[in-house]
């Protein structure tokens, strides 16, 4: 049986999210864009409402909700801002690979430290040579002594600077291709790490991205994740946790640029009418609120998936490639509904139009969500 309806205690975590978007996201969010400073005050507050780390188990002081309760709040927060949303659902990504294959100690540790107190943590697979291509990756773990010492590069890794602790994949046998990457926890402390500028993107900016430095940096044996050589399954199975709230996100910023493209729509006046009263504008209208349901219904049914216990890598893909190419032409069609002053700072949907952007990069670019659904096809046929 079908049932699209929200359980009690989903509307009431919507409601929560909906409220702290208006209340603390939106009236900051210009700010955080034009400035880029961390929303470091608006996440502690999220945290202490309980809305970051939902999907940490409870035995480790989270609230064990599953993904898809983790996603109608994400799509609630990123109609506040997607920069804002980005920068806490950063921890959600960076949890991830501890949460599939953490022992008991290394949850108490970590994930128990994010739900102590409000702190942050990041995901660190891109290199500077290595984006898409994960093999290529050139960062090291060798062991010597019973620890870990690593080497390399990472870049464009969000929550660099204010991160307690990484999650780092790095080669412990390069010969051996994917099979020989592994998986870490680094506390960000260590000796031998550095973080580089933040990087002033296009849009999201109140998100933190940087480069971090690993410079023979020393850390003990039980800070590996599973065992050697499971680094890159490790890695890539915790998207399929988070990709479904990424899809989310850009739901959020569909939804909000629709809203304001409606409003306007009906105010703006042009040869004796309002603009909506063309049908070439409300026909673009029309086809915002079509996909944006659409894109919806394929992030409750990726995070349904794996909230059943089955695997949804498929889903997954599909829902972050349509919600960011969705986002991507709802946000281009907002900024044509408002006309000239679109495209000017003064409306919000120009800094809308930017921040869509990196759904079709980040977690995965448009291109890779493709070539996982055609993999899927045609290799589990
Ligand atoms: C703001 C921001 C935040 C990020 N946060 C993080 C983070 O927290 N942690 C992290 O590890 N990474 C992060 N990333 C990195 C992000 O995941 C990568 O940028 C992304 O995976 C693409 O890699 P790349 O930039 O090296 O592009 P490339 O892999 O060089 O790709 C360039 C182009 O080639 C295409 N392409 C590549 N291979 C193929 C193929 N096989 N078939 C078809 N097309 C292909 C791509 O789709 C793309 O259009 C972030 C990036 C940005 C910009």
């Amino acid at each position: 049986m079908i049932d699209f309806s929200l359980s009690d205690e989903q509307k009431q975590l919507q409601d929560l999210a909906r409220k702290f978007a208006k209340d603390e996201i939106i009236p900051r969010a210009a700010h955080h864009d034009k400035t880029g400073e961390y929303p470091k005050e608006i996440a502690t507050k999220a945290w202490e409402l309980g809305i970051m780390n939902t999907h940490i188990p409870e035995a480790y002081g989270g609230m064990g909700l599953g993904v898809l309760e983790g996603c109608i709040i994400t799509e609630e927060l990123a109609y506040g801002c997607t920069g804002i949303a980005t920068a806490m659902e950063a921890n959600t990504l960076a949890a991830a690979p501890i949460v599939v294959a953490g022992n008991d100690e290394q949850k108490k540790e970590f994930l128990g430290a994010l739900t102590a107190a409000p702190k942050f943590a990041a995901y660190c697979v891109t290199e500077p040579g290595a984006g898409s291509d994960v093999s290529g990756i050139r960062t090291l773990a060798k062991k010597e002594a019973g620890d870990y010492v690593i080497n390399g590069s990472k870049m464009w890794i969000t929550n660099a600077s204010v991160a307690d602790w990484y999650f780092v994949l790095a080669y412990t046998d390069p010969t051996l291709k994917h099979k020989g990457m592994t998986g870490f926890v680094v506390p960000a402390k260590t000796p031998g790490i550095t973080v580089g500028k933040k990087e002033w993107n296009m849009g999201q900016r109140a998100s933190d991205t940087r480069g971090i430095t690993f410079d023979n940096v020393r850390i003990p044996e039980r800070y590996r994740l599973g065992k050697e050589g499971e680094g890159f399954k490790i890695a890539m199975s915790a998207f399929d946790h988070t990709r479904p709230a990424v899809s989310a996100g850009a739901v959020g910023l569909g939804r909000r640029a629709m809203d304001e493209a409606v409003q306007y729509a009906q105010s703006r006046k042009a040869f004796g009418q309002p603009i909506s009263a063309f049908q070439a504008v409300s026909f673009m209208i029309a086809d915002m609120a079509k996909d944006i349901e659409a894109a919806r219904m394929l992030v409750y049914k990726a995070a349904w998936t794996i909230d059943s216990g089955e695997r949804n890598t498929k889903f997954a893909a599909m829902a972050k490639a349509f919600c960011a190419d969705m986002a991507m032409k709802v946000t281009t069609d907002a900024v044509q509904v408002f006309g000239g002053y679109g495209y000017s700072e003064e409306y919000p949907v120009e800094k809308l139009m930017r921040d869509a952007k990196i759904y079709q990069i980040y977690e995965g670019t448009s291109q890779i969500q493709r070539l996982i659904i055609a993999k899927e096809i045609f290799d589990r046929a």
